[in-house]
């Protein structure tokens, strides 16, 4: 009898897939995908992020690629076993390439492969010193020049930008540096993180007061070392930042707090930067080969002009610096936004006497937290995952594995079934006036996120207080002037206030180069983020992968590191790996290294 079960078609394409490729047989290779099929690589076959679109792109980049990196070994994980649903049979296997070993998932429709992702997961002879490599901690034996582990490290620490040269300098120890620097110490290369707080976890101590994080404990993990089971599911900002400081502290990072970086420069021909950074009062010149900015997505406050700006007596600052709600009992705020922020801070005004007015300029898409965490987030990133054998690792590559160019239809369908379910609580909000949308093409929250990363709030109560009217709403407009003590808006509305909050956003990563680089570098490397969608705030053309973000950009050395702690988790693995392998002179030729579009 004939066996077609899910392993046994996902070996034969394996089969096929890797003997083509070991043969540089680059035609045999693309037949074997459909003609809408998709590759995604991360780094292994590119030395970029890079999604090929199509046989043609496929063939393209074999064309270019296939002959260095010399992939084989290809086989079926027999730890995973495949599945099928739908027609589509999906499977794990690892491979190697001539400098690494890597993992990768594989979807077939009709025995073509639709969707394939390969992943570098370490070096060869670069390999992490985990598991039975573990380092030994004691050294036994006799030895009168004994060192001990604090000692060395301490010569480390101060020695490190001073007698000798980090080889990377990150820029930023948020969480996003924070994460990188922990995989580069482990991968042995010496790294530097410039940060001007004072403490690691200072970054969410400084946000406002009720900050919780909107994702839960299953998707947050920093990598090496996951939140203990009893972790609260949403972190508390400052319990967030108290987990940041220890696993500095834990993992050993060259962390230097009270940091300023005050300038870089890159010099072609040393291939090397001049970072200038104050520390201390004190002006330090570092000379990395490589720098990253992880100076954060949400770092770069948007604060619009208004006219009377200037007159306004009361207080105004922008939501990245409002302490919280203790001082304004009894205040009149006028909130400017509707987005996570808006709300965030609305709500907790409300709760402490303030009367609030939120002001929405145009709509935001709101999904229920509990609803969200269900049907968007459960299936990978849950209790009920965790114990359907979903680790961390494989819920990331699964994620991984979705092109970003079909991501939206596999959104839309749970998109509507959220719809259906809180349909009650949807026409309650826009009874109540609120402007609500379901993205531009009715993909949600999620591709918000990726597309733009704002227009949207995750709702944990504050929406409850704008349909009953405890936050009060001006929806559909403008702010026109400040007077003295009010906010005018264009259609007249005047609305007295003490404080008024810009939640406004941020600004894109690149205006962190200007500011510390130079507008010309900023330009050079251009916007980052988004996917080139050509919806509202990420225009055109597609680009098929987020802007400048862990991967190579116009700019040699320079590089960008950020998102949400899933995404700084699973993609510093890869920014990581890139930089050892520059460090150790492994040739990393990069395949389709990204135009530049927009300016920023
Ligand atoms: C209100 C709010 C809620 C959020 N909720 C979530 C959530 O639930 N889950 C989630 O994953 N993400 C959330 N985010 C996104 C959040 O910003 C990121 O997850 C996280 O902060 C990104 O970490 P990061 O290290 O990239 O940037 P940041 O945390 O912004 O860190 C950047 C660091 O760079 C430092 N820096 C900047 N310039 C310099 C300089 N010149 N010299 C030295 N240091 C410098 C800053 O001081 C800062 O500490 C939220 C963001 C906001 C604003």
């Amino acid at each position: 009898m004939l066996d077609d079960s899910p392993d046994t078609k996902v070996d034969a394409a394996l089969a096929k897939l890797g003997k083509a490729l070991e043969a540089g047989d680059v035609d045999a290779a693309v037949n074997l995908f459909r003609p809408d099929g998709f590759w995604r690589d991360l780094v292994s076959f590119t030395w970029n992020i890079r999604t090929l679109e199509g046989q043609e792109q496929i063939r393209a980049m074999l064309q270019s690629q296939l002959s260095a990196t010399k992939p084989a070994h290809f086989a079926r994980d027999p730890k995973e076993p495949s599945t099928e649903q739908g027609g589509i049979s999906e499977g794990w296997f690892t491979f190697e390439t001539g400098v690494g070993r890597g993992y990768g998932h594989i979807r077939l429709r009709n025995g073509l492969i639709w969707t394939l992702l390969t992943t570098l997961e370490e070096l060869k002879g670069h390999e992490e010193p985990k598991g039975l490599a573990r380092p030994m901690g004691a050294e036994h034996g006799h030895d009168r020049d004994r060192k001990s582990w604090k000692e060395k490290r301490d010569k480390e620490q101060a020695e490190l930008g001073f007698e000798t040269q980090p080889e990377v300098v990150i820029i930023g120890g948020g969480q996003g540096g924070i994460a990188l620097g922990a995989r580069l110490r482990q991968l042995g290369v010496p790294t530097i993180i410039i940060e001007k707080n004072e403490r690691p976890g200072d970054s969410w101590r400084k946000r406002y007061k009720s900050l919780c994080l909107h994702d839960p404990v299953w998707y947050d993990h920093l990598p090496y070392i996951p939140f203990p089971e009893n972790w609260p599911v949403f972190s508390p900002k400052d319990k967030m930042g108290d987990w940041l400081e220890m696993y500095t502290k834990v993992m050993e990072l060259n962390y230097w707090g009270s940091t300023l970086c005050k300038s870089a420069k890159y010099d072609d021909k040393a291939g090397e930067w001049t970072v200038v950074v104050e520390r201390d009062g004190k002006e330090i010149v570092l000379k990395p080969k490589q720098l990253v900015l992880a100076t954060g997505m949400s770092g770069r406050p948007n604060v619009p002009k208004f006219e009377g700006q200037d007159i306004f007596k009361g207080e105004q600052h922008h939501s990245s610096q409002h302490p919280g709600p203790d001082a304004y009992r009894g205040k009149k705020v006028v909130v400017i936004g509707s987005n996570n922020s808006a709300h965030d801070i609305c709500a907790a005004l409300w709760e402490a006497g303030a009367d609030v007015t939120m002001v929405q300029r145009s709509s935001t898409h709101v999904s229920r937290s509990g609803t969200l965490m269900e049907l968007g987030l459960g299936p990978l990133y849950s209790e009920q995952a965790v114990a359907a054998g979903i680790t961390t690792r494989k819920a990331d590559l699964i994620f991984a594995s979705i092109p970003y160019r079909l991501m939206h239809e596999f959104q839309m369908p749970l998109q509507k079934e959220i719809k259906r379910r809180d349909a009650k609580f949807y026409d309650d909000l826009e009874r109540a006036g609120f402007l609500h949308d379901w993205g531009a093409d009715g993909s949600g929250l999620t591709m918000k996120y990726l597309r733009r990363g704002s227009g949207y709030y995750i709702d944990v109560g504050a929406s409850e207080l704008v349909i009953d009217g405890s936050i009060k709403l001006k929806a559909g407009a403008d702010v026109e002037r400040l007077t003295q003590n009010s906010v005018v808006l264009k259609d007249g509305t005047e609305l007295p206030a003490d404080l008024v909050v810009y939640a406004t956003g941020y600004g894109s990563m690149n205006g962190w180069a200007a500011e510390l680089i130079s507008q010309e570098v900023a330009e050079k490397v251009g916007k980052c983020w988004g996917l080139g969608s050509d919806t509202p705030k990420d225009p055109g053309p597609w680009e098929g992968e987020e802007r400048n973000l862990w991967k190579p950009t116009q700019q040699e050395a320079l590089w960008f590191h950020g998102g949400n702690l899933h995404q700084s988790r699973h993609y510093s693995q890869f920014l990581a790996l890139q930089l050892k392998a520059r460090k150790e002179g492994i040739p990393t030729p990069v395949y389709g290294l990204q135009e530049v579009y927009h300016k920023g």
